[in-house]
């Protein structure tokens, strides 16, 4: 079943059942204090707050969505894509947990000649919040054994913004990929075999001011219950497609497969390359939509991501043995796996590949001119008998060349050499502190919260960016 296929199914069934199909917010979001769409339920947050009256009082949608905390998870899970579509359903104030329960159940288990994703019951495991009762005989009532629910605690299964607000118990639904993936304890204990799919959150109590650390009171029932769900389309993609992860679905792994090509190597004959290869057709594409939605590559916020996802795609690409430019070839690869979901993808194809190839270029000079410096040092250190490389000359390295440390780390080891970490940290740790106290005043310019302030801690998915941006070295 091809991704565009698992969408217009989606699209079609909650259409079917009354909600409103709303197209895709743009990735970069309107909310001034959060860096880029991280969830299908961003751009319904004034109607999810109460403080805008919504439209309609159901809604779906396929919304494209940046998740950069997941960036180092990217290539070594199966699941964790920095760019992924998540399909959601929403209620507000109109119907609640035991109808979410049943679309859920009933668009994953309907057969695929009948619309529906044709998943096998027993594949499919859910968990409930510790108490949620309810939830529980909702799912028990569909047919869903007692030994594939299971009760987990606040830290996965309950959703609230982290201040007082909103709050609520979550469901979500696993699939289980068989004992050739791991032990058989259910997605409380692994999470390389159950595959978390949709999360249903059940927005229904009014939360208080925090009591302890991941405490809180419930102050009483919203007058108005919502519901919020995510599925991650390319996570039922990979699963349909019968393929091991979500790089090699049909969105994605041409851009892979130009990787493998460029570099001489074979996807599948080594693990760190395989890696590799997931990480640069993960990054092309999420480059290739945050540009086609107007981030350009810069130094700070939303551009400064996108460098980091451009430059690591680079150096994963030279990993594999490629020095020259691989853009040219990978982007228009991603492009054509991505324009038929996304035509601007397409039009806007020349304004988009002027920057990325731009952004590479000048790339790879940093790199030739960091190595020349680089070269020099590890000839001096080695002359005077030294093993180890200073830790200031890999500042200056990182500071003025822009030469990301693991690369420092790698030539140095080529010759013979390690490199001294700790006082390379030190200084480190010197510069970022300098960097947040600056940054920290231009916070306050951009902290007009306006009417999403109730949501702002969304948990993982909060724009924590400015600690993220000072640690450049540790991503590249
Ligand atoms: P995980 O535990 O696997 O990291 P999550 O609990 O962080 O997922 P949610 O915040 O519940 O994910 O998001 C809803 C759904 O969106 C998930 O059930 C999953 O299907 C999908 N999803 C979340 N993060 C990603 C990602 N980085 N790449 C692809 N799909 C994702
Ligand atoms: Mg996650
Ligand atoms: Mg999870
Ligand atoms: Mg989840």
């Amino acid at each position: 079943m091809q991704t565009a296929d698992i969408r217009g199914r989606w699209l079609d069934f909650f259409a079917d059942r009354g909600h409103t199909v709303v197209p895709s917010a743009s990735l970069v979001s309107d909310d001034p204090t959060l860096l880029f769409t991280v969830a299908g339920m961003v751009p319904f947050v004034p109607y999810l707050t109460g403080l805008v009256p919504a439209p309609y009082p159901r809604a779906t949608s396929v919304q494209k969505c940046i998740r950069t905390n997941d960036i180092e998870e990217v290539g070594k899970t199966p699941r964790h894509g920095t760019f992924f579509q998540m399909n959601g359903n929403f209620s507000f104030g109109d119907y609640f947990k035991e109808e979410a329960i049943g679309f859920a159940w009933e668009l994953l288990t309907t057969p695929e000649n009948q619309g529906g994703y044709g998943f096998r019951e027993s594949d499919l495991w859910v968990t409930i919040y510790l108490d949620d009762d309810e939830a529980h005989r909702y799912w028990r009532a569909l047919g869903v054994p007692e030994n594939r629910i299971q009760r987990l605690g606040m830290e996965s299964n309950y959703w609230s913004t982290g201040q007082p607000g909103p709050a609520g118990p979550c469901s979500e639904i696993f699939f289980d990929r068989g004992p050739a993936y791991g032990a058989d304890g259910g997605p409380a204990t692994d999470d390389d075999r159950y595959v978390e799919i949709w999360n249903l959150v059940f927005m229904q109590y009014l939360r208080g001011e925090s009591t302890g650390k991941s405490d809180f009171q419930i102050l009483g029932d919203l007058p108005k219950k919502n519901i919020d769900t995510g599925m991650g389309l390319e996570r039922v993609a990979f699963l349909k497609q019968g393929v091991e992860n979500m790089y090699e679905i049909d969105q994605v792994r041409p851009v892979l497969d130009r990787a493998a090509a460029l570099s001489g190597r074979r996807y599948g004959a080594n693990h760190d390359d395989d890696v590799r290869m997931r990480i640069v057709a993960d990054h092309v594409r999420s480059s290739l939509m945050l540009m086609s939605d107007g981030v350009m590559p810069s130094n700070e916020g939303r551009g400064y991501i996108l460098r980091r996802l451009l430059r690591r795609s680079v150096r994963a690409m030279r990993l594999l043995g490629v020095d020259t430019v691989s853009l040219p070839e990978l982007l228009p690869a991603s492009r054509d796996a991505m324009s038929a979901a996304y035509p601007e993808v397409k039009s806007d194809f020349g304004r988009i590949s002027q920057a990325a190839f731009a952004e590479e270029e000048t790339f790879l000079r940093t790199l030739a001119s960091g190595s020349a410096v680089l070269d020099l040092a590890v000839a001096k250190t080695k002359k005077a008998n030294k093993t180890e490389l200073a830790g200031p000359t890999a500042f200056l390295l990182h500071d003025t060349y822009g030469f990301p440390i693991e690369i420092t780390l790698e030539i140095a080891e080529e010759a013979g050499l390690s490199v001294n970490r700790d006082a390379f940290d030190v200084l480190m740790t010197k510069q970022r502190t300098m960097a947040k106290a600056d940054a920290k005043s231009k916070k306050t310019t951009l902290a007009d919260l306006g009417v999403y302030s109730a949501f702002r801690a969304l948990g993982e998915t909060v724009f924590t960016g400015y600690d993220d941006l000072q640690n450049e070295s540790s991503v590249l």
